[in-house]
């Protein structure tokens, strides 16, 4: 199977070493529409969200990523990513708007711009693995059709809604390809299904 890693900007080279490593898996960056087209599976990776948003906008992205979402492709959005999905953000208007998440952005302030918690993860690996926060958001409310994956200190940090993964941390830049596995597994769920 054939998944994308948004080049735009941020963690991409990290998350297409992840793939990398799990069978069957033909990781490719994504940058044109073309490309988009082309897949079974997209991540959008960390970085600015506003930088991103711009750029999607500038090479006309936009409407054939949320059609692509919207039509059944699996997206797995890690941080800046989760805030480029979700329908609303606090204080700021939405990007792509297709998750029915909420998010506060920069939300742990600047003592705690950045943290590894060490942690399970259920249903995706019941053994504690680090979690990196960077400038992280996460999850303040969400619709009935969203599934909450991990919270920490009652915040919600890690959900899932229908084909779209996300989490306000980065496994791509620890060893574990613990979430990358969980959200190929969605994509070939999703491939039998269609
Ligand atoms: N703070 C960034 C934003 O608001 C997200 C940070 C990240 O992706 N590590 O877009």
């Amino acid at each position: 199977m054939r998944i994308g890693v948004l080049d735009i900007q941020g963690s991409v080279e990290e998350h297409i070493h992840h793939l990398q490593q799990i069978p069957d898996v033909e990781a490719v960056r994504a940058k044109t529409p073309a490309d988009l087209s082309s897949l079974d599976g997209l991540i959008i990776p960390g970085g600015e969200s506003t930088a991103i948003a711009k750029m999607l906008h500038a090479f006309k992205l936009v409407d054939l990523l949320k059609e692509r979402i919207q039509d059944g492709m699996p997206v797995y959005g890690t941080c800046a990513g989760m805030i480029l999905l979700a329908d609303s953000i606090e204080g700021e208007s939405g990007h792509l708007g297709v998750m029915d998440i909420r998010v506060k952005r920069n939300a742990y302030g600047s003592q705690m711009d950045s943290f590894i918690a060490e942690l399970p993860l259920p249903p995706i690996c019941d053994r504690a693995l680090p979690l990196v926060f960077i400038r992280a958001p996460y999850i303040v409310s969400h619709g009935d059709s969203v599934q909450v994956l991990t919270m920490i200190e009652h915040k919600i940090v890690a959900a899932k809604q229908d084909n779209m993964l996300v989490t306000s941390f980065h496994p791509e830049l620890t060893e574990h390809t613990d979430v990358h596995r969980y959200f190929i597994q969605m994509v070939r769920e999703s491939k039998q299904s269609h």
